[in-house]
């Protein structure tokens, strides 16, 4: 890698360049591809456009607007055989920066791996959570009626934690009253204080 001193500093990363004047840099990164061909078949190397490359083809267009929270874009086609928009981001995992295709969300494919199994692990652990909560209200629901149809007071509910966030299904009656379910036993609350419980019937199914 090449040494790159700004002030004495060294320097190796786009965003350590960029102050309020992107599109100035933008226009000096241009100008650099359509004078030196080669640094601009170099860097769709870098970013991984392989194409059989020919600058008597190529068009650079520059965005002179700045997208979302300020990046610096690039349009680059080949007439008949490419046409990408590059930008600067940083990697969703691990905040790499990086440099490609707008839809270049990752560094490598390790960060790729380790992202899509971090979202996976999360929502399988959401499922988990919910049907945990809903048994738990189903529990509660069933120690309370082993009647079929019992009115309690919903405090005795919210002291053993019933979340009421979470059902299964809904019956509403004519009256429309929304019973809501947890598996097979529902309840309603009748006021403020007091809720009714009730099983699930057959004639629910309609
Ligand atoms: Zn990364």
């Amino acid at each position: 890698m090449i040494d790159l001193y700004i002030y004495g500093r060294k320097t190796n990363s786009i965003f350590e360049m960029l102050g309020t004047k992107e599109n100035d840099i933008s226009y000096a990164i241009g100008l650099g591809f359509s004078k030196v061909p080669v640094f601009l078949d170099l860097f769709l190397k870098y970013i991984e456009i392989n194409v059989s490359f020919n600058s008597e083809l190529i068009k650079i267009k520059l965005q002179e607007y700045e997208r979302g929270k300020g990046f610096t874009d690039f349009e680059i086609n080949q007439e008949g055989e490419f046409s990408i928009i590059i930008m600067a981001t940083k990697c969703i995992n691990c905040g790499e920066n990086i440099i490609g295709r707008t839809d270049k969300k990752f560094c490598c494919d390790q960060c790729r791996y380790g992202y899509n199994n971090k979202m996976k692990r999360q929502s399988e652990k959401l499922i988990i959570d919910i049907n945990k909560t809903l048994r738990k209200n189903r529990k509660i629901l069933k120690q309370f009626n082993p009647e079929g149809k019992t009115t309690i007071r919903t405090e005795y509910l919210e002291k053993l934690d019933f979340d009421f966030r979470y059902f299964t299904h809904t019956f509403t009656t004519k009256n429309n009253n929304e019973y809501r379910f947890c598996y097979e036993y529902g309840y309603l609350k009748i006021d403020d204080e007091k809720t009714l419980i009730v099983n699930w019937q057959p004639y629910m199914e309609s």
